[in-house]
C-alpha cells in the first residue's frame, strides 16, 4: 500500500508502491504479539524440569537442546520484533553465559504486561519510563539478595550444579561434573580474574560421559605427519613453523628438459638433498616437537620420524596460535631463522586415536594456563548438549568467581525483586505507577513457570511462595530429585550468580521497551 500525502490536490508518493506500512496500535500489537510468541516458545524449557526441544534444519540436521540461546538461534525467525527477543538471549549468552531462557521469558512477559497497559490507554512513553524506573529498583533488590558468605569452592560447585540441573548431562549427575568445572575454572584464575578464554571444551564421541575429564593443556584434532613418529614426547621443546617443507616448485619458474637418465638422477638427487637439508636444520635446532602451518613432504616427515621428532603439519592458523599461547613458542617464518629462542615448552605432547579420530594433547604448556574439558559421550547429540551444558557451567562459575556475588535461585530472587518493586511502586506518582507494578507482575513469570514446569499449579505455587517469602524472607520452589518443595534455596544449594539476574533484568527491559516504543513499521518488499 503506497502512502500518499495531498499537496495542492496532487497525491505525493513518498514510499515505493511495494512498501508495507503498519502504524499505531496495529504496529504495536503485532510487534508485541511476535515478541511474546518467541518468548513463549522457550518457556517450557525453563528450570530443572524444563523439557528439551528438537530442532531440525532444512537439511535435516538435528539439534536436541534445553539451552534458550541455542533454541532461539536455531529457529528461523524472521519477524523483526521477534528477532529482538532472540537478541536478548544472545546478549545474555555473550555477557554472562547463562540465564538466556529467563531473560527471554521475562522480556516476553514484560511485553504482555505492556499490552494490557496500552489497552488501558497508558501511553507507550509512560510504560517505557515506568519499566526503566522499575528495572533500576530491581537492580537494587538484587544487590540486597547477594549472599554474605564467601564464594568458595563449595559455593562454586553449587553454582555449577544449579546451572546444570535438568540439562543434558549424558546420564551423569550435575554434581559429578560440577567438580570438574570448578577445578577447570580454578586453573585459569589469575590476580586479574578468570581467564575464561584459556578454557576450551573439546568433544569426542565414543565413550561414556563419565570419561569426561580435565586436560591440563590443549587438545587438537591432529595426527602425526608420519606413522613412525613417537606417540608421546616428554619435556618437549616445541617449534611452530610457517614454512613449507617440500620441494619448492613454482619458486623458480623454469622448465627443465631432461634428456638422459643421468640428468634425471641428478635432478632427483638435488631434490633429495634439499629435503635432507630441511630435516637436518630442524634436527640441528634441537627441537622435539614441530608444528607447521604448511605442508611437510613425506620424505622430510620420514627423516624427522627416524630422528624421533614428532611433527604435525598443515595445522590451521588458529591452532598454531593456540599452541603458541599455551607453550610460549614464537612462530617462525623462515627455516634458517629457527633457533631455540623461538621454542616453547610443554611437559608432554602425546597423540591418541579414538576410532577414526586422531587427537594431539599438549599438556603442561609453559606459557599460559590453558586447560581443556575433554567431553566424552556415546553419541553426537549427547556430546553436543554436554558441551553446551558444561559451557554454561564454566561461564557461571567464572562469573560468580569474578564478581564474588551469588543470589538464591529457584525463583527466590525473582520473588524478592517483585516484592521490592511492588512496594516501591506505591510511592510513584501518576500512571507510571501502573507500569512499575506491571513490571513486578511480569517478574512473577519466572517462579510461575518453574512451578508449571514441575507440574505444580502455577498460581497456587506463586501464592505459597509469596507467603513463605513474607514469613521467612527467602523462599524458592526447589526441585530435589523427585520432590518439589518450597524452602530456602541456600539450604538446598540452589544459587545463581548475581550478574546473571542483573543481565536478565537489563536485557529484557531494554528489548521490551524498544519494542513498545515502536508505533510505525515500514517494510520494503
Ligand atoms: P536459563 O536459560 O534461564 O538459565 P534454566 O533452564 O537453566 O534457564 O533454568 C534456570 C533456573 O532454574 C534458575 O532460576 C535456577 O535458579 C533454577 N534452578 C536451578 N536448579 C534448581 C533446583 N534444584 N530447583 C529449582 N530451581 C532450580
Ligand atoms: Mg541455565
Amino acid at each position: 500500500m503506497a502512502q500518499q500525502r495531498r499537496m495542492g490536490g496532487q497525491p505525493l508518493f513518498i514510499l515505493s508502491e511495494d512498501s508495507k506500512r503498519t502504524q499505531g496500535r496495529d504496529a504495536q500489537s503485532s510487534n508485541i504479539m511476535a515478541g511474546k510468541a518467541v518468548s513463549e516458545s522457550v518457556r517450557t524449557t525453563l528450570g530443572p524440569r524444563g523439557m528439551d526441544k528438537m530442532l531440525v534444519d532444512s537439511s535435516g540436521n538435528v539439534v536436541i537442546t534445553n539451552d534458550g540461546a541455542t533454541i532461539l538461534n536455531e529457529m528461523d525467525i524472521e519477524h523483526p520484533a521477534a528477532q529482538m527477543i532472540v537478541e536478548v538471549a544472545e546478549s545474555q549468552e555473550d555477557e554472562v553465559g547463562d540465564g538466556t531462557t529467563t531473560a527471554a521469558v521475562l522480556a516476553g512477559n514484560l511485553l504482555a504486561e505492556a499490552e494490557d497497559l496500552i489497552e488501558q490507554d497508558v501511553h507507550a512513553t509512560t510504560i517505557v519510563e515506568g519499566y526503566h524506573e522499575a528495572a533500576r529498583i530491581a537492580l537494587e533488590a538484587i544487590d540486597e539478595q547477594v549472599l554474605e558468605a564467601d564464594v568458595d569452592d563449595d559455593v562454586l560447585i553449587q553454582v555449577a550444579t544449579s546451572s546444570m540441573t535438568g540439562k543434558g548431562t549424558g546420564g551423569l549427575t550435575p554434581a559429578a561434573l560440577a567438580e570438574t568445572v570448578v577445578e577447570t575454572v580454578r586453573h585459569v584464575e589469575t590476580d586479574d580474574g578468570v581467564e575464561r578464554d584459556n578454557i576450551s571444551v573439546h568433544t569426542q564421541v565414543g565413550a561414556s560421559s563419565s570419561a569426561t575429564e580435565l586436560i591440563p593443556g590443549i587438545v587438537l584434532d591432529e595426527e602425526p605427519a608420519h606413522d613412525d613418529m613417537p606417540t608421546s614426547v616428554e619435556e618437549a621443546d616445541i617449534a611452530i613453523l610457517d614454512v613449507e617443507l617440500g620441494v619448492r616448485t613454482g619458486e623458480v619458474d623454469a622448465e627443465y628438459s631432461i634428456d638422459s637418465i643421468d640428468q634425471l638422477n641428478a635432478a632427483i638427487d638435488a631434490e633429495e638433498n634439499e629435503l635432507r637439508e630441511y630435516a637436518e636444520e630442524i634436527v640441528d635446532s634441537g627441537v622435539d616437537v614441530l608444528f607447521t602451518t604448511d605442508d611437510v613432504d613425506d620424505r622430510v616427515a620420514s627423516l624427522l620420524a627416524s630422528e624421533g621428532i614428532l611433527t604435525f603439519d598443515d595445522i590451521s592458523n588458529k591452532k598454531a596460535r593456540k599452541v603458541a599461547t599455551a607453550t610460549g613458542a614464537s612462530r617462525v617464518g623462515a627455516l634458517e631463522d629457527l633457533s631455540s629462542d623461538d621454542f616453547g615448552y610443554a611437559d608432554t605432547v602425546r597423540t591418541d586415536s579414538y576410532g577414526d579420530d586422531d587427537l594431539a594433547f599438549v599438556e603442561g604448556g609453559a606459557a599460559a594456563e590453558a586447560v581443556t574439558v575433554f567431553v566424552r559421550g556415546g553419541t553426537d547429540h549427547v556430546v553436543d548438549e554436554l558441551e553446551r551444558t558444561i559451557g554454561d557451567a564454566l561461564d557461571v562459575v567464572s562469573t560468580a568467581l569474578d564478581s564474588g556475588e551469588v543470589v538464591p535461585g529457584a525463583g527466590a530472587t525473582e520473588i524478592a525483586i517483585a516484592d521490592h518493586v511492588r512496594s516501591a511502586a506505591a510511592g510513584i506518582e501518576g500512571r507510571k505507577q501502573l507500569a512499575v507494578t506491571a513490571f513486578a507482575d511480569a517478574l512473577d513469570i519466572i517462579p510461575r513457570t518453574l512451578a508449571g514446569n514441575t507440574g505444580q499449579d502455577p498460581i497456587d505455587s506463586l501464592v505459597d511462595l509469596r507467603a513463605a517469602h513474607e514469613a521467612e524472607g527467602r523462599a524458592g520452589l526447589i526441585t530435589d530429585g523427585e520432590t518439589v518443595t518450597i524452602g530456602d534455596p541456600i539450604e538446598f544449594g540452589v544459587v545463581d550468580p548475581a550478574d546473571v539476574k542483573r543481565e536478565a533484568v537489563e536485557s529484557a527491559t531494554e528489548a521490551a521497551t524498544m519494542i513498545v516504543r515502536i508505533d510505525d513499521v515500514i517494510a520494503a518488499e
